[in-house]
Order: C-alpha cells, then structure tokens, then sequence
C-alpha cells in the first residue's frame, strides 16, 4: 500500500473504480510519478483510473471530503511539472476516457474523451478526408484532455491557432464534484461565459476535463515541404515573414540550429540534409486543395534563398523524413539528461537577436551550460532548451524568463506554467490579473484540491 492512504480510501476508491484501477504498488505508480523529462519526480499514494464521468465525479468528491489533493494526469507529456505528484497527490488517471464518438462529417466535429490521444483523433478523422489541426510530436502519448488543459499549440498554430480555437464545447468536473456538459458544438452560442475557453489553459487547477468537442479541417489533397539553411536567426525571421505574406496556406514553420541539427543527426542517425553546414534552418509546409509546389518555390526563390540550401519533399514519405530533423529535437536533447524546458514567445521584431542573445544569458549564469533553440518561428516561439544543470538550480530560468519579458515577451508559449514557472508568473500578470485568476480558483474549486501545487502554487 502507498504511504498515506488509509485501508477505508483506498476501499473507497477501488467501489467507485473497480480494486484493479487503484494503484498503489511502487512499480505500477512509477511511471506516473516521473514526467517526461526526467526532470519531475514526485511520489502519490494511489493513482486511481476512472472510467466514465461518473467515476470522476465520485472520485473528486472522495478527495474532496478526505482533504486528499489530486493531479489529473492523461499522457504525461507535459514539459513543466504540471501533471505529476510533485506534493504527494492523488494521481487522476484519465487514459481510460478513450471514448471516441463517431465522426460528424456534416458538422467536421468529433467528442473525444479526455484519455483519447491526438494520434487517434487523427486517424479517425483521416478516414473521413478530415484532420485535426493540432498536431506534436507527442501525438501518440499527448490526450485531448492534457492538450485542453494546457491549450497545446503544436506546429499548425500559424495557420490554425491553439487548441483553444478549436474548441465547439466540454463536459467536466469541478473541485466540488459538480459536472458542467457543453457539447453541443454550436457555431454560435453567445450564452454567457465561455467555460471551455477558460477551462483551456487551466492546467488541471480548475477542473479534470472529462470530454471535448473539438472542430474539424479538411484534410488537403496537397503538401510540400521544405527544409531551408539560412545565415542567420533574423533572416529566418524575416524570410517567414515574406513567405507567410505569399502563402496564405503556410501550415508550418519552424526553426532549429546548426546545434541542433548536429546533436539529431548524431543521436538518430540521420544524414545531414546539405553538404554544407549553415546556421539556421527553417522547415516549411504548405498545403491545400491545389499543389503548392511552384509557389512555395516562388516564394523562396523571392527570398533569395540559396538552391544548394533547399530540400523539398512532396511525398508523404519523404516529407515525414524532412520532419523528422526538427520533431527528434525533444527526444535527442533529452538523451544529454533532464533538460530545463524554457518555452517562450517574443514579440517577432524581437525574436531574432532574442535568438543570438540567449546562449550568453544562460552562459553568464551557468558556464558550463548549453542552450539548443528550435521552436514555431512563425509564431514567435522559441523553445530554450538548457542541459547540464542540476534539476533544481533555476537561475538560468530565472535570467531567462526576465530577459523574455524584458523585451515584451511571454514566459510561457504553450506549454503552461506548472510548477516549473510559477515563480515567475508575475513577470507577465498583473496583481489585479492575479487577484481574478484566485477568485476564479476559489469559486471553482473551493476546497483547493485540484493541482493545488500548480500555477498559482
Ligand atoms: C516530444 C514532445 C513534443 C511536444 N511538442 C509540443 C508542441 O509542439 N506544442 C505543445 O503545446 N506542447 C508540446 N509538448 C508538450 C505536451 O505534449 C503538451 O503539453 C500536451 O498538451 C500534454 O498532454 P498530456 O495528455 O500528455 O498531458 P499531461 O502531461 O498528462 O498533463 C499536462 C497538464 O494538464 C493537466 N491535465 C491533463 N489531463 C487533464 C484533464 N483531463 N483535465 C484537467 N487537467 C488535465 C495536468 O494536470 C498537467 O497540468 C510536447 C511534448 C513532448 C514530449
């Protein structure tokens, strides 16, 4: 048994969820109390995995009356310690909430259960010539409840937006047991607050979602891809500006380094993509009904953009391999140990030499430190990635992170605040903002138990 559940809790939750969903042995938590990086471990006393909505009512109003805090958690491929027992929670398993309605092809909807994964939202939508926008490459593990929770963003949100734009409606569970159900997917509905908007992003602290109506898109006939070198960060800025304004259907675009580029190569064993070795790169992706092929060539040739620095793929398979440059980046720096995981968005006048200047902040404060980029250029975005330093030394964060809103920036981009941020909140809210972000926790969550540790801390 796990330290400090009583014989009568633990009975309690094995009648609402059935004696093989309460987990309380060492081994069957563990992989629920590490995230994904390694760089969160904590402990639970159980981790229970309801089933239907009825059992995370019970299991919420359980807690409630115990005075036992609880972490929901679906994939576990949250990067800021979010959604893991850091303060000996009670673990919400919400992985077996895998219900997947049948597709709405007249209304391009679909109700996922909050443990279904992005990848299989994705597969069912293909069968109908439809996709969901929001893409990671997390998708097999990533949950629609986890990515509701943090508003994912992914690599369409310079065309499609966040996960909060697609969004038509949620059922969930507030901290006293109570269930809001809004999934009718209306395309207008001006009926009050919009709860699934302020669910989204909410980090678990205000609510265990428990289903989603997410919109659909059609799915293009057409795509290429491009994998550009450029000499510099600001030029890659520049150039996706350009681009963007040509191609109104640019899906992708994201930057990572020579580092980079260098550290995948070595760690997955891919070839290089160029014969030389430039700087920066930049992959693009442009779909639709009709093949963008002569445009997305036009475009960069506008730009100048060298032909020995260009490689383009419109084949699925060989698109996938161009991806895979940029998706095994997550994975690749992992292999150096926990990194920090500083997920930021400047002001895209600023992003550049934010870019160039980064790696003498955190040299500054860490010499010994190295700092690999990449990130959603087209969205500002760029994910700081710092290796050599002990899990709990976050004053490269701290420099970072200030540096970000010095120049007018957000401290967290996609990947919400957790526990790793929340220190540094304020750097981007107001005292008023906060003083609305409380009364908002304590009218929906008044006995403080869901991810208490988590955001407002
Ligand atoms: C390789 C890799 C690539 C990634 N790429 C991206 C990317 O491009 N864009 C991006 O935005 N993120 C990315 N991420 C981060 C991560 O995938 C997202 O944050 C994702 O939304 C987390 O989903 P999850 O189901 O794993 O949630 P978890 O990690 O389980 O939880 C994340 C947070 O949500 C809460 N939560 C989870 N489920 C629920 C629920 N049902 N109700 C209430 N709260 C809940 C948790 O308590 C926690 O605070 C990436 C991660 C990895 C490992």
């Amino acid at each position: 048994m796990g330290a400090g559940l009583s014989p009568s809790v633990r009975a309690a939750f094995a009648a609402i969820v059935g004696a093989a969903n309460v987990l309380t042995d060492a081994d069957a938590r563990s992989g629920y109390e590490r995230d994904w990086t390694g760089r969160f471990v904590g402990s639970t006393p159980a981790v229970v995995r309801p089933r239907s909505v009825d059992e995370v009512v019970d299991c919420v109003r359980l807690c409630a009356a115990e005075g036992l805090a609880v972490v929901p958690q679906g994939g576990n491929t949250g990067l800021v310690g979010g959604g893991v027992p850091l303060a000996g929670e009670v673990v919400l398993s919400t992985r077996r909430l895998d219900h997947l309605s049948a597709i709405d092809t007249v209304a391009a909807q679909v109700t996922a259960g909050a443990g279904v994964t992005l990848g299989a939202v994705q597969d069912a939508a293909r069968a109908h010539g439809l996709r969901y926008a929001v893409d990671l490459a997390a998708r097999h593990s990533a949950t629609v409840g986890g990515t509701v929770a943090t508003n994912a963003g992914g690599l369409h949100v310079v065309r499609y937006g966040a996960t909060r734009a697609q969004l038509a409606g949620i059922e969930a569970v507030l901290g006293d047991g109570s269930v809001i159900r809004h999934l009718g997917g209306l395309a207008k509905d001006n009926t009050g607050y919009d709860l699934a908007g302020l669910l989204c992003g909410s980090e678990g602290t205000l609510a265990v979602v428990t289903a989603a109506r997410l919109r659909l898109v059609p799915r293009p006939a057409h795509a290429v891809v491009a994998l550009v070198g450029l000499p510099d960060p600001s030029t890659a800025v520049e150039a996706v500006a350009a681009w963007r304004a040509v191609l109104p259907d640019l899906e992708a675009a994201e930057l990572f380094l020579a580092a980079g580029m260098n550290l995948v190569c070595d760690t997955v064993g891919l070839r290089p993509p160029f014969a030389a070795r430039p700087p920066v790169y930049v992959l693009v992706e442009v779909a639709g009904a009709e093949d963008p092929t002569d445009r997305l060539a036009a475009a960069l040739e506008g730009t100048g953009v060298e032909h020995d620095a260009v490689a383009v793929a419109t084949d699925e398979r060989r698109r996938a391999e161009l991806w895979r440059y940029r998706e095994e980046h997550t994975t690749a720096i992992n292999t150096l140990g926990p990194p920090h995981k500083l997920d930021v968005t400047l002001p895209l006048g600023a992003l550049g030499r934010f870019v160039d200047e980064v790696p003498g902040i955190v040299a500054a404060v860490a010499p010994a430190a190295r700092t690999w980029l990449f990130g959603h250029v087209g969205d500002g975005n760029v994910h700081v990635n710092v290796t050599g330093l002990a899990p709990d030394d976050d004053r490269v964060d701290g420099a970072v992170l200030e540096a970000v809103a010095g120049r007018g920036g957000s401290i967290s981009a996609e990947h919400g605040i957790g526990t790793a941020k929340r220190r540094w909140l304020a750097l981007n809210r107001s005292p008023a903002e906060l003083a609305a972000f409380a009364a908002l926790k304590h009218a929906l969550d008044p006995a403080g138990i869901l991810n208490p540790a988590v955001l407002l801390g």
